[in-house]
């Protein structure tokens, strides 16, 4: 099912760089590329071989003007991204020039891409799946390696085939129960509906295992939020800076909310860190401080995980205790900074105010680099006890992943119920194919506008 009209858009960052790429794709690419290249021997595009690069100017049709030197690649359907032609034109990556190369295809009949629209179209076209369009965009925005890397399986399958295993075992299933539908004299036997019954229990054991992988798996894709608290002084931005220094992460701009949030990420062992931007914690009088101080208290409401620190050298005082009463019952590590201090008091002065806490405290000099190592250990450990360092098997990290899979398990459950219920065949039968669509919907077999607009809206235009 191919498009009819052929989309275009500059599929590189805004901004100077050292090439950037204009990107059409759809029936007439060839067409209208054509009719803004020239290169030498003036071959026509029929004649170009698909994926070859070839050398050529970009000009305007209209005026004769050459706008850019370029190279320029042919993919021919439905070996290329989208499986429809596609045409790349490497210009020198100038604002202007790619923003001019632009203007002369769209004048030549193609039309602005959506966001995320390549990307659609190689989903529409059967190229790939849905959960594997989504694993493109996790790959672009990917932090950390182990963030790649799990975004890679997901792009080569790995998520698609498990439900597609699970889906075909729920099919034979359904289409088992169903027969009986066409014979309703006909009662199931007690050894077929156990063994049906224990065959449904068994995927619906596997989809929880599935479930299982998300909360920590999450963390791979969207980032650990993480909230350094305490009063001024204590060495919250010298502690950052003391993480910051080895192992930043990649900094990303998020737009589209009424200010542009710079979200800054630390790489822990693979794992992003997200990093919460919060002001000292104190009693203040002053607005903007006040204002400063509530967003910190809100950013350990919703925190992963809360790093809470303490200034070792220096007798705890009640804005320390307000930290404490914070956090106690978050998911914290309290650190003790300004260890090559003498200390005035030691982890227990904290630790039995905290009574039953099970909060991990340690002792750190953010200045000298004593116990960043264990902090990092335990930041790591906080979050993904049970992650394997070789971790076997897909998870699941995208959240409209786990809420289909979530509503699949219900309704397996709902038509087991129903089995051993002894209720009409109809009723199990109705279930199953509703458990069926849920996971459908994971990699797009059953799908609704809405969920395609809802996915390929997160894309950037030229994806
Ligand atoms: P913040 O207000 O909590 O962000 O605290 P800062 O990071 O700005 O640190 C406050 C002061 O404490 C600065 O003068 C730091 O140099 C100092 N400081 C921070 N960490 C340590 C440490 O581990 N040892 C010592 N001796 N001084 C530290």
């Amino acid at each position: 099912m191919f498009e009819e009209d052929t989309i275009a858009a500059i599929s590189t960052p805004m901004g100077e760089g050292g090439i950037g790429i204009v990107r059409l794709s759809g029936k007439s690419s060839l067409l209208i590329a054509e009719k803004i290249f020239t290169c030498r021997g003036k071959k026509a595009f029929e004649d170009l071989k698909s994926h070859k690069v070839i050398y050529g100017q970009v000009h305007d049709p209209l005026t004769g003007q050459t706008v850019d030197e370029v190279l320029v690649t042919v993919m021919r359907s439905p070996c290329s991204y989208t499986r429809e032609d596609v045409v790349e034109i490497n210009c020198h990556g100038g604002l202007l020039t790619l923003r001019k190369t632009l203007e002369l295809v769209l004048a030549q009949g193609a039309r602005l891409a959506e966001p995320g629209e390549f990307t659609r179209r190689a989903f529409i076209n059967g190229r790939i799946d849905l959960s594997q369009a989504e694993a493109v965009l996790d790959l672009i925005r990917s932090r950390t390696d182990e963030s790649r890397k799990i975004a890679m399986e997901q792009l080569q399958g790995g998520l698609s085939a498990e439900i597609t295993t699970l889906r075909d075992r729920l099919t034979d299933i359904c289409a088992n129960i169903e027969a009986y539908i066409d014979f309703p004299e006909d009662e199931i036997e007690t050894a077929s509906k156990q063994d049906l019954s224990e065959s449904m229990k068994n995927i619906s054991r596997e989809l929880r295992s599935l479930l299982k992988t998300y909360e920590e798996a999450r963390f791979f894709r969207e980032g650990l939020s993480t909230a350094i608290v305490g009063k001024p002084n204590v060495g919250k931005s010298s502690l950052l800076n003391a993480l910051i220094r080895k192992d930043r992460a990649i900094v990303t701009e998020i737009p589209g909310t009424t200010r542009d949030v710079i979200e800054e990420y630390l790489n822990i062992g693979g794992l992003p860190l997200r990093i919460m931007d919060t002001a000292g914690i104190r009693n203040s009088s002053d607005v903007a401080e006040k204002e400063g101080v509530a967003r910190s208290l809100k950013s350990i409401e919703t925190a992963d995980l809360v790093i809470a620190i303490f200034d070792r050298s220096e007798h705890l005082t009640d804005e320390d205790f307000e930290v404490i009463e914070k956090i106690k019952d978050k998911n914290g590590i309290i650190v003790l900074n300004k260890c090559d201090l003498p200390p005035v008091f030691v982890g227990d002065a904290i630790t039995s105010r905290l009574a039953l806490c099970a909060l991990h405290v340690l002792s750190i000099s953010a200045t000298r680099g004593d116990g960043l190592q264990e902090l990092k250990e335990a930041i790591f450990n906080s979050c993904l006890k049970d992650w394997k360092e070789e971790r076997e098997g897909v998870v699941v990290t995208n959240l409209r992943h786990k809420r289909a899979i979530e509503n699949a398990r219900t309704s397996l459950d709902n038509a087991v119920n129903a089995l051993e219920g002894n209720q009409p065949i109809e009723i199990i039968a109705i279930e199953l194919r509703d458990s069926l669509d849920r996971l459908g919907e994971i990699v797009g077999a059953v799908t609704t506008e809405d969920i395609l607009n809802r996915v390929f809206s997160e894309f950037c235009i030229g994806k």
